[in-house]
């Protein structure tokens, strides 16, 4: 079992922020912002790629629901979906990232040797 189903059993601890039946948001372990929190359909799903269109329908209304939770609605925020290898993906269970608290960075994200490519 991954350690998000874990997560979603009670196996291990977490910092709830928000739940319904089918989804739950909780607070990253290692925050990258003021506030980072992620946010997980209960099911097991892979990853963003493999996600059916009527779970994202019903995530999508959960996720805003988290932002007002958070007070980040008016202020705003940033959500990220690491997918895959390339993605940097380390827990293979879907999940969105929401960080926010600060005006955020937009860094350069492809390794040094290949950012200049982008400038
Ligand atoms: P990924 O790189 O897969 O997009 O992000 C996985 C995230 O899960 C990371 O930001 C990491 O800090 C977080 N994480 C990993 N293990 C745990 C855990 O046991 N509890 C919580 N709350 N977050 C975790
Ligand atoms: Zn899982």
């Amino acid at each position: 079992m991954c350690i998000f189903c874990k997560i979603v059993n009670g196996e291990i601890p977490s910092n709830k922020v928000l739940e319904n039946e089918e989804f739950m948001a909780f607070h990253d372990i290692s925050p990258k912002a003021p506030i980072h929190v992620l946010i997980i359909p209960k099911q097991h799903i892979e990853n963003f790629q493999s996600t059916p269109s009527e779970i994202m329908a019903k995530m999508t209304p959960f996720i805003q629901e988290v932002a007002k939770t958070l007070s980040l609605d008016k202020t705003g925020y940033r959500l990220i979906v690491n997918n895959g290898e390339d993605g940097g993906q380390e827990v293979m269970h879907l999940h969105f990232h929401i960080l926010g608290g600060t005006k955020l960075l937009w860094p350069y994200l492809a390794p040094e040797k290949e950012a200049k490519k982008y400038v």
